[in-house]
């Protein structure tokens, strides 16, 4: 197999949710690209991925780099997206910068549209495709502290539904995922200690999801048995977003 129409691209591959996602659909059967910017880490996730037969590959990649984006992704005949690559930050929103603000923005929001962008030609052309954009419980129920997050995740679900209406009729089915709280980096400092207690009070589980939680969902989403699913916010959060 090569790049071919049974290959999945995933972006933040290097670590947390996108080095599992990785993991998982290679289990699955699917070929891997992982998009990163460490590439002694994306080489580790790569190369240890199950079905090594199946070539996977990584390329490093800054997804805000609109122009090296195209240039590296545009020829790439895909099956699918997981636009997982993502920032946070945890400031109050009126003491945010212009500065911290165009940096989650251009991440989150601006650099997924790019890494989208540059695929869905190809998507179009072989008229198959999913694209799964990596939301947060936070895009419709926000907390504070992580206002500017919330925005760009916010944005991001209304950026899947857009996508889905406009893509359906290429047969392109767009979903966005929105997980709860798991421990990884993006939130080991925010969430260790007395933060981390309060908040898992007010999830009814009562506790943070592992990363492998996500497997089951991820599989489901990209399963190619799954053709009329399109334009879902799928929440896997403990329930966290469902009460008061
Ligand atoms: P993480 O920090 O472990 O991983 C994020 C990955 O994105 C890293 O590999 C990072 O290098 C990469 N990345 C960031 N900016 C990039 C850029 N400009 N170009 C290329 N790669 C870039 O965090 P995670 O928890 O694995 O988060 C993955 C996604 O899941 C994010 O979009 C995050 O917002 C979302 N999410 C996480 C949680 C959680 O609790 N961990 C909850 C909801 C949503």
């Amino acid at each position: 197999m090569n790049d071919s129409l049974d290959t999945i691209l995933i972006t933040g591959a290097s670590r947390g949710l996108g080095a599992n996602f990785a993991k998982v659909l290679a289990d699955d059967g699917f070929r891997i690209i992982g998009i990163g910017r460490n590439k002694n880490n994306l080489e580790k996730v790569i190369s240890n991925l199950p079905n090594q037969q199946f070539n996977h590959q990584f390329l490093e990649l800054d997804i805000t780099d609109e122009i090296s984006v195209n240039k590296q992704l545009s020829d790439f005949n895909l099956y699918g997206l997981i636009n997982n690559a993502g920032i946070a930050n945890t400031k109050l929103l009126h003491n945010e910068t212009y500065s911290d603000l165009s940096n989650i923005i251009d991440t989150n929001l601006l650099g997924s549209l790019n890494v989208s962008n540059a695929v869905i030609p190809k998507m179009i052309i072989n008229k198959r495709g999913k694209i799964i954009n990596i939301a947060s419980t936070l895009g419709y129920r926000p907390l504070a502290y992580v206002g500017a997050y919330s925005a760009t995740k916010a944005a991001l679900i209304q950026v899947t539904k857009s996508q889905s209406i406009e893509l359906a009729r290429y047969n392109i089915c767009v979903n966005a995922l929105a997980p709860g709280y798991i421990l990884t980096d993006i939130n080991r400092d925010q969430l260790g200690g007395e933060t981390g207690d309060l908040l898992k009070k007010k999830i009814p589980l009562k506790r943070f999801a592992t990363v492998d939680e996500l497997d089951t969902i991820i599989s489901m989403l990209l399963n190619t048995s799954n053709t009329y699913m399109t334009g879902a916010v799928v929440a896997v959060d403990g329930g966290l977003s469902t009460g008061l």
